[in-house]
Order: structure tokens, then sequence, then C-alpha cells
């Protein structure tokens, strides 16, 4: 006999016929989270993005639909008011949420289920979403993190200025989490996140 299984998820209880994971990869903004995403992603078909919405522009190169669902703030604030975001947060002066519906279905249907998101989200999925698996990307040092943020030049003075100060604060809270990984080798985190996922 099929068990049925109950994800729980703030208001919300669905019922699946199998249950795949949540995995969130949290860390400060420049750590490299991305890139990791894009290659486990690139290695292993099995696994499901979560797009996010924000209301952020698009830097050059992104695609909406792909990178970001780019909309604007005043939907972003329906879409909370809905209900429709698992969870949200406000990012150096933009919105940042996860479509609700599309990850439960995924977690339903057996797939493991990765969500790339920054320190408030990644709380707020602890608290809402204990069985999910939360992995925090360190960088070697506060000074090689202000380098990379710097070197993506794709955003203000103004803009890195916020990143570092609240990068910061997201370093002190990396004991939160399920296990660090400090991002200094891209090789080596890419398999230390592998052996931790398909153990
Ligand atoms: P960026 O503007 O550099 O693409 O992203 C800024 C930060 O927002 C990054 O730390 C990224 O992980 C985070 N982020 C992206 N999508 C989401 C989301 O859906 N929810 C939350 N809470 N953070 C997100």
């Amino acid at each position: 006999m099929m068990q049925v299984l109950s994800i729980h998820s703030g208001a919300t209880t669905k019922d699946c016929q199998s249950s795949g994971k949540l995995i969130v990869l949290t860390g400060p903004s420049g750590v490299g989270k991305g890139t990791l995403m894009r290659s486990l992603l690139a290695r292993h078909r099995e696994l499901y993005y979560s797009v996010s919405a924000t209301t952020r522009s698009p830097r050059p190169g992104e695609i909406d639909g792909k990178d970001y669902y780019f909309i604007s703030r005043s939907k972003f604030e329906q879409l909370v008011a809905d209900g429709e975001f698992l969870e949200w947060a406000e990012f150096a002066g933009n919105y940042y949420g996860t479509p609700r519906e599309p990850v439960l279905n995924q977690i339903c249907s057996g797939k493991l289920v990765l969500l790339e998101i920054e320190l408030k989200g990644a709380r707020q999925i602890r608290r809402s979403f204990p069985e999910a698996l939360s992995i925090f990307i360190l960088p070697p040092s506060f000074g090689e993190l202000e380098k990379r943020i710097r070197t993506r030049a794709q955003d203000s003075e103004e803009a890195i200025a916020r990143r570092l100060h609240r990068a910061q604060d997201e370093i002190n809270a990396a004991d939160e989490f399920d296990i660090q990984i400090v991002n200094d080798d891209f090789e080596t985190t890419l398999n230390s996140i592998e052996a931790t996922l398909f153990k």
C-alpha cells in the first residue's frame, strides 16, 4: 500500500504520495552560493531549483523566469498578502521570495528541491519546515568576501556597502544551520555538498 505523507509548511498541510526533501543553501551575498547551485544543477538532473521572485532589476544576462521572476513591489506585496510565498525577505533594499506551490508540488513528487536564499528566509524555513536540510556556505575570510563582492562590480557603491554590512551579520549566524562549509576551493566545496546530499 502506498504511504500518504503530510508536508507541513506554516499554515499549509499537503498530503503526498511520496516525499522528497527540501535543501536550503544559505550564506552571505558573494560567497558563491549561486555558482555552486548552478554546478549542482548541471551535474544532477534529479535536483529541482526553485526560481525566486524579486523586485530587484535584472542584471545583464539575467533571464526572467530562469534566474528570477522579476516583479514590481506592488505585485510582490500582493503575493505576500495572498500567502503565496514559502518564505520571503527584504535584502539590500529589494524583496525576494520563494513561491510556495511549485516547491511543495516538487517535494510531493519525490524531488530534492534546492533553495538558494539569504539568512532571514533560511531562518523562516527552519521554523516552518524543520525537516529541511540547511547548508551554510562561509567565505575563507571577510577580506576575500569583500573582494568577491567588489569584483562582481554589477552593483552600485551603495548596494555594495549594504551587502557588506549585512554579510557580517549573516556570517555570525552560521552556527544556526545544520552544516557549515567554507568555500575556499570551488571543487572541494562542491564535492562536500554532494557528499551531504547524496550520502
Ligand atoms: P542577488 O540580488 O545577489 O541575486 O541576491 C541577493 C540575496 O538574496 C542572495 O543572498 C540570495 O541568496 C538571496 N535570495 C535569492 N532568492 C531568494 C528568496 O527567494 N528568498 C530569500 N529570502 N532570499 C533570496
